[in-house]
């Protein structure tokens, strides 16, 4: 890392359980540090002191630690109070900052006259000429003011590293309230502080910020004209397959929920990394993806967040994995060459359970009376134990020879007695994993 390096940012409140799309700008952001040799922090959001939660904070920290990230360092907006009042006064002294004692209620009306006369619902700015008079009467009046950023004439104009060229006009936007009424500085300028203070060269988040940026950039130039401004990157918003907003229902869950659906983490944050880049997701870990990451393959449109693709590359993933890898969610007892034989059959691990059951528990194989021959004559042909991965081979062919029958009408009849299923492992890696005992009576029931 060098002074010239990128320094990016992942900034979450702690107001609830990370979901796909925060956990997608945590990783693009890692991402883009770790490709280019950079910086990535690890910023809370908890000036909101109402809905910020140290529970969220703790749950945030544990969801990114599950998926693989790790940050540089970290630290809470809420410490910072002392330095957001510092630079509050910079505006104040600029003639940037001004009180408002406007009500919701006021405001709401304003609003409401502007409609009626097809006017944007833009913030008037009557307190800007509130004399120094009408300033004192009102806080005699018991009212606190709340603050204003007043806006630049013109616009904000950015190249967007994802989006593209982007122009904003401020006389589009209402001033923004930075400080609350007590005293609470709010995120749309707290997080500028922080960006300069700390030296953050690229801004990547999701496209509902750009108005945000427009402001940002405006408030900046205000406190820091001297500085160069970040460069932006906004992600255009994850959808749903249909290209609806992203729901609960369609995969706009928390991290937590994936984990307890049993998703790998190196599966969703593969997915994470490329959806909406044009290239494809692959069985790939956060490591492998870092060095040739690049935000230019990112496009415009809004991504689709399809589960399927998600489970299918979680079934690669598992495909690969190895023993010790898995083993301690793996059911007790269970061996490496267990895992070696299902592995290639289960899109999620919590099906290895499944095969557990086959391979040591009680199942009821259907009769398959038609096949009683073949039953028969495997019964009679069954090999002594212990077995290995050559057994089923031996054993079929004594069977087929004294059947005379071959393919799947031998083999059908075999996976179905001794599995209960008709698609699974391959029978040469699962048979010697069965007790000859379990064998013997599944081939007997199906046999009835
Ligand atoms: N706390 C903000 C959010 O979660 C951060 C946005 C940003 O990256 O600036 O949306």
């Amino acid at each position: 890392m060098n002074a010239s390096s990128p320094h990016v940012r992942f900034a979450p409140s702690p107001t609830g359980y990370l979901h796909a799309g925060n956990a997608r700008q945590a990783i693009v952001n890692y991402l883009f540090a770790r490709a280019q040799g950079g910086r990535f922090t690890l910023r809370i959001d908890d000036t909101d002191a109402e809905r910020s939660r140290p529970e969220y904070e703790a749950a945030i920290e544990q969801d990114l630690a599950w998926l693989g990230l790790t940050w540089d360092d970290k630290f809470n907006q809420s410490a910072r109070l002392a330095r957001y009042a510092e630079a509050a006064e910079t505006l104040k002294r600029a003639g940037r900052l001004y009180p408002c004692f406007e009500s919701e209620e006021e405001l709401a009306a304003k609003r409401a006259l502007r409609a009626k006369r097809k006017l944007p619902p833009i913030y008037d700015r009557a307190m800007l000429s509130l004399t120094p008079a009408q300033r004192a009467a009102a806080e005699a009046n018991g009212k606190t003011p709340y603050w204003r950023f007043r806006l630049s004439d013109g616009a904000a104009l950015w190249e967007d590293l994802v989006l593209g060229e982007r122009t904003i006009r401020f006389n589009t936007l209402s001033d923004p309230v930075l400080i609350r009424a007590d005293g609470t500085p709010l995120y749309t300028f707290t997080s500028v502080v922080d960006d300069l203070d700390t030296g953050i060269t690229h801004v990547i988040r999701g496209e509902d910020h750009t108005t945000n940026t427009a402001v940002q950039i405006d408030l900046w130039r205000a406190l820091a004209p001297k500085k160069p401004l970040p460069a932006f990157a906004h992600l255009p918003l994850i959808s749903d397959i249909a290209g609806d907003k992203l729901s609960k229902r369609s995969g706009s869950v928390s991290l937590r929920t994936f984990r307890r659906d049993g998703i790998e983490p190196m599966a969703l944050a593969a997915y994470l990394a490329r959806l909406g880049s044009r290239r494809d997701p692959e069985p790939l870990t956060l490591a492998e993806l870092g060095p040739s990451f690049n935000l230019d393959a990112f496009s415009r449109g809004a991504p689709r967040f399809d589960a399927k693709q998600l489970l299918s590359l979680n079934r690669r993933i598992l495909h690969n994995v190895a023993f010790d890898f898995v083993a301690d969610r793996l059911p007790e007892g269970a061996s490496p060459a267990f895992w070696q034989a299902i592995r290639g059959n289960i899109d999620l691990l919590s099906e290895a359970r499944h095969w557990w059951e086959i391979t040591h528990g009680p199942i009821d194989p259907p009769e398959i009376p038609e096949a009683r021959s073949i039953l028969q004559a495997a019964l009679g042909s069954l090999p002594e134990a212990p077995w290995d991965e050559t057994t089923w081979k031996s054993w079929t062919t004594m069977i087929a020879a004294a059947t005379d029958t071959r393919g799947k009408a031998l083999f059908m009849p075999l996976r179905l007695a001794l599995t209960g299923e008709p698609h699974g492992p391959d029978l040469a890696a699962l048979l010697p994993l069965i007790t000859r005992e379990l064998v013997i009576e599944r081939l007997e029931r199906a046999a009835r």
